[in-house]
């Protein structure tokens, strides 16, 4: 049976369970300009024996390197 990818983590890839915490981050594409947005979505509780949500560490990976862009 294969399953449809739409509740799969962009973290460790696994998919999220019905009544796993998630969060759903927006993917910022200019490809996309002027279509329908995509979004990401992280396991927003971290598993067993972990230190930390794949949301988590997806925002350490993303803060420990500089912004992409500046908005002023
Ligand atoms: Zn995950």
């Amino acid at each position: 049976m294969i399953v449809c990818c739409a509740n799969q983590c962009a973290y460790c890839g696994s998919s999220i369970v019905s009544g796993q915490r998630w969060v759903r981050e927006k993917i910022y594409d200019p490809a996309l300009n002027g279509r329908a947005p995509s979004y990401h979505r992280y396991h927003a509780e971290p598993f067993a024996l972990q230190e930390g949500s794949c949301w988590e560490k997806h925002q350490m990976e993303q803060h420990s390197r500089p912004p992409a862009t500046v908005l002023l």
